[in-house]
């Protein structure tokens, strides 16, 4: 599913163990573990949470050797569980070491995520550079040079600060930060290709934690060049910020066709939630009339026309539902995820807004007559009343699930 509006900027297509990233692919969501990579149990767990939520990649730290050393259990593990996402790891400032010191974490990740701010300095850092895109050619692997607004590379900064300054149109401090971003990322991917790294092997990344900049820096290397590109506001924050500012940022990049894998990087509340990262990647590119996840529950404000609470709880509830089935219902009911239901709160929009999703309930608002009618594809079926509307409607969503999504295998 692609948006006939949205003319996606061309990328060659990056394999990522069994997952396309790029090319005529859709847009991937992934996310990444926040345990500890040496906890092999929990790290197994969250991972496989991040997959049930729908994340088709998932990124784990590897920063240590106990850490390198756990990442091929953690791949068995999954594997034993049937959970097969993809794992990439995240290395920093001792990746050559790790990825030459523990030939089987090389084997078992699907990517390498290399940052080449943290990749060493002087001469070092060439020859541990060249290090891990050997270890990924070796092993047939995917590689992400991920360049990040607060790990850039010092030497690359100061160059071209020194050139910027010694220029005839020298640029502001903003617009040479984004121009060092894009050319550390570019550098270090034609580095890596001049090693031997196949450009279809290749995914690009240069993350900022301001809207703006991130818009004006994938939109300079979209222009440059068609290496398959990661997108994500990075340091977004908790809670409404962030999900507000990573979206402001990745749906003006999408709109424009830009971006072939999207993560959120959300910083959970205390005892959060992790896969709520991956419910906002997958709402952002649902919304957008990008991809289909799961049913869309279409739901009212609310205003004084309706006092009572019941309309919310019941939207809440169908959500609650319909995510919760989806695990099992993705694999009985393909097109299942394309699915409208509404749930309104009084008649001024109710009916109207119903008759649009393939099923919809209006309920009474406050002094209208207590029943509530529901729609299926635009027709009114039946009117609700009494006390169990919400089991009853619940049971109506399923019978429509069952009889027009393949059939209740
Ligand atoms: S549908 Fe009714 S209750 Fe809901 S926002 Fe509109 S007027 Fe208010």
């Amino acid at each position: 599913m692609s948006h006939p509006a949205i003319s996606r900027h061309k990328t060659v297509a990056v394999r990522v163990g069994a997952v396309s990233v790029g090319g005529d692919a859709p847009v991937v969501v992934q996310s990444m573990t926040n345990t500890d990579t040496a906890d092999v149990a929990g790290t197994i767990d969250q991972v496989a949470a991040l997959a049930r939520a729908g994340s088709e990649l998932v990124r784990v730290t590897v920063n240590s050797e106990e850490a390198a050393s756990a990442v091929p259990a953690i791949r068995e593990g999954l594997d034993a569980r049937g959970v097969s996402v993809p794992l990439v790891g995240d290395f920093h400032f001792n990746g050559h070491r790790l990825l030459h010191q523990y030939p089987e974490c090389a084997q078992a990740l699907a990517k390498y995520r290399i940052n080449p701010g943290n990749v060493g300095s002087g001469e070092k850092r060439d020859a541990q550079f060249a290090t891990m895109i050997e270890t990924a050619i070796a092993n047939g692997k995917a590689v992400r040079i991920g360049v990040n607004w607060g790990s850039l590379d010092k030497g690359l900064v100061a160059q071209m600060m020194d050139d910027n300054a010694r220029s005839k149109a020298p640029l502001g401090a903003d617009r040479m930060m984004r121009e060092v971003m894009v050319a550390s990322a570019l550098q270090s991917a034609a580095r890596a290709e001049r090693i031997g790294l196949a450009r279809d092997r290749i995914i690009l990344s240069c993350k900022m934690s301001g809207v703006q900049d991130l818009i004006g820096v994938y939109r300079a290397l979209a222009s440059r060049c068609d290496y398959a590109l990661h997108l994500g506001l990075t340091e977004a924050g908790m809670g409404s910020k962030g999900i507000v500012a990573s979206t402001a940022a990745l749906a003006v990049l999408l709109q424009e066709g830009i971006g072939d894998t999207i993560r959120i990087s959300l910083t959970p509340e205390p005892g959060g939630d992790r896969t709520q990262e991956v419910r906002v990647a997958q709402e952002i590119l649902q919304t957008m009339g990008l991809r289909a996840f799961m049913p869309m529950v279409i739901a009212c404000p609310g205003c004084g026309r309706t006092t009572s609470t019941y309309f919310q709880q019941l939207a809440q509830d169908i959500q609650t539902y319909l995510r919760e089935q989806m695990p099992a219902w993705r694999r009985q009911f393909p097109g299942v995820e394309e699915m409208d239901v509404a749930v309104m709160g009084c008649v001024v929009n109710g009916p109207g807004e119903s008759k649009h999703a393939n099923i919809g309930i209006s309920l009474p608002g406050t002094g209208e007559h207590p029943a509530a009618p529901v729609y299926v594809d635009g027709h009114k079926t039946v009117t609700l009343k009494g006390d169990h509307i919400a089991a009853e409607f619940q049971a109506i969503v399923d019978d429509y699930v069952r009889s027009h999504y393949g059939g209740g295998a």
